[in-house]
């Protein structure tokens, strides 16, 4: 089984990245995803190979330590692991790795030349840290502060929710640096978690993705030099919402190739598993339920397709058309993953079979990078 990616959008660069991508998670990730999803935390040395094997900032030019590779290398990444058993578990730290793009956007040369090859070969990992625990649709509620001081800022700060909290070498923080001024007043500032003030706090259990560590961090008085801010002072939300897109049609991709695995892995199934004499499959029920679900699919990855060939025609992404498919795609993928849970029956519900991880790492999909009812939001105002 593997997933039915549309070649026609892919160079062969991005065939041979393909196949050493699928290389890395059977022999990287599969093995010991387990292991890493009872200790709710990936290795740091998981990171240093992934590095070395030019799995990490794939799009990063060579400039700057990177592999040189393109967006489409990404959204391969995106396929590949969305397929994968691992990546129900993992995903939310593996794609992380966006934060490397966002500097590469908006950092100075000279946080560039210092973090990217240092990100890309594994040996930094950062954290994007926006979430608090009033504030989170509502980015411009946020009440984490940081206050001008001579050269420095002087930050006070509580961030919950935080993917890759605990190996976090250094800090990609939104906080208000004019809290009257709402979204125009956040900067996004690199805080290292080595300065005093910087604290970790619990780590979140959470019902799936289990691998992916999720964390609180927080921030008291602590003191980094203002050339640590990344863009303009009050320029936080654009900077934000550069990476956003691009999360907006991963995260899409990411549950459709979920939703394919769990359709894959459910007919596998229903023609094994039997009752009443005859295999699952032979129910009309069974049949007309994979019917819907194929179905589904098709028509989610034909709008895949078209953001994708529109990216590749404009070399952007659609705002409208990346809301859109955050909305629709995660929620299908809940849909078509439910059936395929009932499908196996109390199989489903059992953490070795497949469907059953693939069931709660989709749950989040539609709530993270912008929840189903902010995508709403967005489209709604287009009309
Ligand atoms: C596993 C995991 C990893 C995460 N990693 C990170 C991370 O690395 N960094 C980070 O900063 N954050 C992270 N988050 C946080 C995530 O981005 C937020 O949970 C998400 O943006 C929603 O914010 P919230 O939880 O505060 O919900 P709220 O904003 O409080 O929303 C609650 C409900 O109200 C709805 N709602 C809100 N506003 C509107 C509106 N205008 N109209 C209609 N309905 C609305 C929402 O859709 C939702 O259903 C992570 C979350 C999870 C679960």
């Amino acid at each position: 089984m593997s997933y039915p990616y549309n070649p026609d959008l892919y160079g062969p660069e991005h065939e041979i990245f393909r196949e050493t991508f699928r290389r890395f998670i059977a022999e990287e990730m599969e093995p010991h995803v387990d292991e890493w999803t009872e200790n709710h935390l990936i290795p740091r040395e998981f990171w240093r190979r992934a590095g070395e094997a030019g799995m990490l900032g794939v799009d990063i030019p060579e400039d700057y330590g990177g592999p040189g590779g393109d967006f489409l290398h990404r959204l391969v990444i995106a396929e590949e692991l969305g397929y994968s058993r691992a990546g129900a578990s993992i995903a939310p730290a593996f794609i992380g790795d966006g934060t490397a793009e966002i500097l590469r956007r908006n950092g100075t040369e000279e946080q560039k030349r210092h973090w990217l090859p240092l990100m890309v070969k594994g040996q930094a990992r950062f954290a994007f840290a926006l979430t608090e625990p009033d504030s989170g649709s509502d980015p411009g509620s946020m009440r984490s502060t940081a206050v001008r001081d001579g050269d420095d800022y002087v930050i006070n700060a509580a961030k919950t929710y935080i993917s890759n909290f605990v190996h976090a070498d250094a800090v990609m923080l939104a906080v208000k640096t004019d809290p009257e001024a709402g979204s125009r007043g956040i900067s996004v500032i690199i805080v290292e978690t080595d300065r005093p003030g910087f604290r970790r706090g619990r780590s979140l259990r959470k019902m799936g993705s289990n691998a992916a560590d999720t964390g609180e961090i927080f921030f008291d008085e602590v003191r980094v030099p203002v050339t640590n801010r990344m863009g303009d002072e009050g320029g936080g939300f654009k900077i934000m919402m550069s990476g956003i897109n691009m999360d907006r049609i991963t995260w899409p991709l990411i549950a459709h190739a979920a939703a394919t695995r769990a359709y894959h892995e459910t007919v596998d199934f229903v023609k094994n598993r039997k009752a009443f004499g005859q295999a699952i499959w032979d129910f009309q029920n069974t049949q007309f339920k994979l019917a819907e679900i194929k179905t589904e699919l098709a028509v989610g990855r034909a709008f895949l397709d078209e953001v994708i060939r529109d990216f590749i025609a404009t070399g952007k992404l659609d705002p409208l058309k990346c809301a859109m498919a955050k909305m629709w795609l995660p929620e299908m993928e809940g849909r078509v993953i439910d059936q395929c849970v009932q499908l196996h029956g109390g199989a489903g519900y059992m953490d070795e079979y497949t469907v059953s991880r693939l069931y709660t790492a989709a749950r989040l999909h539609r709530i993270f990078a912008g929840t189903a009812e902010i995508m709403r939001v967005i489209v709604a105002r287009s009309i």
